[in-house]
C-alpha cells in the first residue's frame, strides 16, 4: 500500500540543478569538516530556521512507525527504492574517531562522579512500550536491550530516563500515547529544562555525542525535530518530511500549548475533523488514513509557519533519527573513518514488540547496532563483543 509513497519522483530540471548543487556543497563541507573534532560536527551554519540542505543518507528515512505502513510488508523494498533514487545525494561524514584513552577516562569519570561538563544540560529522556508482554520473546529481548542502551547513554550524559508502560490518557493509542505522557511529565518536573522523546525502537549508537542544547538555547528554539525544511514548509509538504519518533522539547509554556494543540488532533472525538484538515495540506498521504501524530506535526508546522520557524528547529546535521537501513551495514566502515557516526539508529517499521513486519533485516541489524553501541560502553572497562552479530561473548581490547 505504501509503495508509491516512497517512489522517487520525476525530477525536473530545477530539481536536478538543486541536487547537483547539493552534491557540490556537501562535498566541500565534507572536505572542510572531515577530521575536525566533535564541536565542528554541524554542517548547518545557516540561519537556524533553515537547516543546511546537505542530506544525510540515514536521515532520509521516508519511513515511519505508522501502523498502515507496517501492515504493508513492503518496507524493505520501499527503502531500497528510496535509497537507489537518492544515490546522487552525498551525505556528510563528519566524525570518525573511536574513543581514545582521554575520552575513555573522561567517560569513566562521568560514570563514577556524574558529568562535570559545564556545557552538559541535564534532561529527561522519556520512552515507553506497552505493558503487556511482547508478541514474541525476541521482541521482549529487544525491548530490554533498547532500555539498557538508554540507561547506559544517560549514565554517561546526565539524563534521567522515564520509561512508561501505561496509557496516560484515555483513548490515546499507538504513537499518540507519547504526547499526554510528555505533557504531564513536563508539568510535573518544572526544574527540568529539556525533554527528549525517544521511541522504544530507537537506540543511541554514538555514546560520545552530546546533544548540542547550548546551540538550541542560543537560537531560542523550543523544539528540535529531525526533518527537512523543504519537505515541511515547501510547496508539497510531506508527512514523512520529518520523524516524530525522536525529538527534543523545552519545558516552557510555548511547548505545553503546542503539545495541547497536537494532542487535540489525536483525541478520538476529533478523528474526522483532524483527517479532513490533514487532507487539505498533505496531498501525498493516503487520504483515508486516520490522523497520525507525525502528519499532524507536519500540518501544525506548515500551517503556522512564522511561529513554527521561530520555535521549532528541523535538525538535519546529525542523526537525531537515523534510519537503520542505511546504518546497520556501515559499522565496520565507521570504525575506520569511512562513514558517519550515527547518534541515534531508529528501527522504524520493525515493530519488534508487536511482532509485525519484524524482518530478518530488522533483527540482524538491531543486534549489530546494539553491540556496536555496547562496545563503546564496554571499551570503558577494556572489553568488547567478539562479534557485532552476537551479544554472548566478549574479548579484551588491547591498548
Ligand atoms: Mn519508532
Amino acid at each position: 500500500m505504501g509503495a508509491w509513497l516512497l517512489k522517487p519522483r520525476m525530477l525536473s530540471r530545477n530539481k536536478m540543478t538543486f541536487l547537483l548543487l547539493c552534491l557540490i556543497v556537501s562535498t566541500l563541507f565534507y572536505a572542510f569538516l572531515n577530521g575536525h573534532h566533535i564541536e565542528a560536527d554541524f554542517v548547518d551554519q545557516s540561519p537556524p530556521n533553515k537547516p543546511a540542505r546537505v542530506f544525510n543518507r540515514a536521515m532520509q528515512s521516508f519511513v515511519t512507525d505508522h501502523p498502515e505502513l507496517s501492515k504493508s510488508g513492503e518496507l524493505n523494498q520501499n527503502a531500497e527504492q528510496s535509497e537507489n533514487g537518492n544515490e546522487n545525494q552525498s551525505f556528510n561524514v563528519v566524525r570518525t574517531e573511536e574513543p581514545n584513552k582521554e575520552t575513555v577516562s573522561r567517560l569513566l569519570h562521568q560514570v563514577d562522579q556524574g558529568s562535570d561538563d559545564p556545557n552538559a544540560v541535564p534532561f529527561m529522556l522519556v520512552t515507553g512500550e506497552r505493558s503487556s508482554p511482547c508478541v514474541t520473546s525476541h521482541g521482549s529481548n529487544v525491548m530490554m536491550k533498547t532500555y539498557k542502551n538508554k540507561v547506559d547513554y544517560c549514565n554517561l550524559h546526565g539524563c534521567k530516563v522515564w520509561y512508561a508502560l501505561e496509557i496516560w490518557q484515555k483513548g490515546f493509542v499507538g504513537t499518540w500515547v507519547r504526547y499526554p505522557l510528555l505533557l504531564r511529565l513536563m508539568k510535573a518536573n518544572p526544574s527540568v529544562t529539556w525533554f527528549m522523546w525517544m521511541d522504544s525502537d530507537a537506540i543511541f549508537t554514538d555514546f560520545n555525542f552530546s546533544i548540542p542544547f547550548e546551540r538550541y538555547n542560543g537560537w531560542n528554539k523550543n523544539m528540535v525535530v529531525p526533518g527537512f525544511w523543504e519537505k515541511v514548509y515547501g510547496e508539497n509538504p510531506d508527512w514523512i518530511g520529518l520523524n516524530a519518533g525522536v525529538f527534543l522539547i523545552r519545558n516552557c509554556e510555548w511547548s505545553h500549548k503546542f503539545l495541547e494543540k497536537w494532542i487535540e488532533f489525536g483525541a478520538p472525538e476529533n478523528i474526522q475533523t483532524a483527517k479532513a484538515a490533514l487532507n487539505t495540506v498533505l496531498k501525498s498521504r493516503p487520504q483515508e488514513w486516520d490522523p497520525d501524530d507525525q502528519s499532524v506535526l507536519v500540518y501544525l508546522l506548515n500551517t503556522n509557519r512564522k511561529e513554527s520557524e521561530e520555535n521549532v528547529f528541523l535538525e538535519a546535521s546529525y542523526s537525531l533519527h537515523g534510519y537503520f537501513e542505511y546504518i546497520v551495514d556501515e559499522f565496520e566502515d565507521i570504525l575506520v573513518g569511512k562513514a558517519k557516526w550515527p547518534f541515534v539508529t531508529h528501527f522504524c517499521g520493525c515493530n519488534f514488540c508487536g511482532g509485525k513486519n519484524t524482518t530478518d533485516r530488522c533483527t540482524k541489524g538491531f543486534e549489530r547496532a546494539f553491540n556496536f553501541a555496547d562496545n563503546q560502553l564496554l571499551r570503558l572497562v577494556g572489553l568488547r563483543h567478539s562479534s557485532l552479530s552476537s551479544s554472548s561473548t566478549l574479548e579484551t581490547v588491547v591498548g
